[in-house]
């Protein structure tokens, strides 16, 4: 049985807007020495990651686009255009050498895609991919190049795969839904924070596909306060059934963790319990529907010191079979304490009286229920009439 592929290098670190910016690529690197110092990241696991060509991120943004990506970088591009193209915004200002650092991470999700096709592991995890919000021709949320698109359009112009995404962050996956939103061949389902008060709006129960895609795009916005005990048995039903329904050749998983009850952009209450559960059922997808073929990718996390680094710990460790509880280790902590704002979590779960319950907890189970009930209807349907 082969390893599975842990993609990193620094030179995944320059995708940075600011200083003050809640996109924080320092959580690549918390995460990175927390599963070293944990002991469950060898160095022959680690395969560096390369840059996506022009080429590849054709495969999904237009050369109009890119091409202004790379003059903004370089600050040659006027304000009057940047505008069209999501750029120069309050979320996703201009920064120096953009298209390279972005470049870089598409890159990384492409690298965690080739070990997978060309059988050097079953699994891969790429956290500095997970950019779901980009569009064809346009920036937005954080994102540039959507690295998980690209990935999708590449596995299957190359590989002639089917591919099945499962997008777990706070916002909706709106970027690769809408890319593949008519395309027989993918499949995309994503959990989220109802868009009533979050960004980006959308992600309507209603979202099903079109065209020859009709039915294969699926969402579940959930209330705001939503807890595990609520968003964790409706992943599983729904992984689960998806999966069956869909039967892909791969899955590829985006793990936003900004459904965290400390997050600071979102409303919902999940714990690390939801963290360590969601590799798991998409894991036993992967082996039950794909060949265990996963690929696995970053996404959102504002609480870059407390909650990021532990819950991506997590996925690597379902990817290995480890079973990560108690204290974190000492030394990670050490040297990572005098630098954080906040003080560390000390354990990989969070404490039982992390928030205060909150009196309308059946009400919102109720209705995320319903809005299960609602996404898988039609193949429910479908199977009753086979
Ligand atoms: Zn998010």
């Amino acid at each position: 049985m082969t390893q599975p592929v842990f993609v990193y290098s620094d030179d995944l670190l320059n995708y940075k807007f600011s200083n003050n910016h809640p996109f924080n690529p320092l959580r690549l690197k918390l995460t990175y020495e927390l599963l070293k110092t944990s002991g469950i990241l060898s160095d022959d696991q680690i395969v560096k990651p390369r840059k996506a060509t022009d080429e590849e991120i054709a495969l999904v943004h237009s050369e109009e686009y890119i091409h202004a990506v790379k003059q903004a970088g370089e600050g040659t591009l006027p304000e009057t255009q940047a505008a069209n193209y999501g750029l120069g915004t309050e979320d996703t200002p201009i920064f120096s050498n953009m298209h390279d650092s972005s470049a870089w991470l598409a890159g990384a999700t492409l690298t965690a895609v080739e070990n997978v096709f060309e059988g050097n592991a079953k699994q891969a995890l790429s956290l500095g991919g997970g950019l779901h919000h980009g569009f064809r021709g346009k920036a937005s949320g954080f994102c540039i190049y959507n690295d998980s698109s690209i990935a999708i359009e590449y596995m299957k112009q190359k590989y002639n795969a089917r591919v099945l995404y499962i997008d777990t962050d706070a916002h909706h996956g709106d970027g690769v839904q809408w890319a593949f939103y008519d395309d027989p061949n993918v499949c995309t389902f994503s959990i989220h924070e109802t868009g009533r008060y979050l960004f980006p709006g959308t992600g309507n129960v209603s979202e099903k596909g079109a065209g020859r895609g009709y039915g294969l795009s699926f969402n579940i916005p959930v209330d705001a306060f939503t807890e595990d005990d609520s968003w964790i048995p409706i992943l599983e039903k729904a992984i689960d059934e998806i999966a069956r329904f869909f039967k892909p050749d791969v899955i590829i998983s985006q793990n936003g963790v900004d459904a965290h009850y400390w997050d600071p952009l979102t409303h919902l209450s999940v714990t690390m319990k939801s963290y360590k559960k969601i590799p798991q059922l998409v894991k036993n997808a992967a082996h039950k529907h794909a060949e265990g073929r996963w690929i696995a990718v970053g996404g959102g996390g504002y609480d870059i010191w407390r909650v990021v680094p532990r819950a991506w710990s997590l996925i690597w460790a379902e990817m290995n079979g480890i079973d990560l509880k108690g204290p974190l280790p000492k030394e990670w902590l050490v040297k990572w304490q005098s630098r954080s704002p906040v003080d560390l979590a000390k354990k990989w779960e969070d404490s039982e009286d992390l928030y205060t319950p909150i009196p309308r907890k059946q009400e919102i189970c109720d209705k995320n229920q319903l809005m299960l009930t609602r996404a898988l209807q039609h193949i429910r349907n479908e199977q009753r009439s086979v």
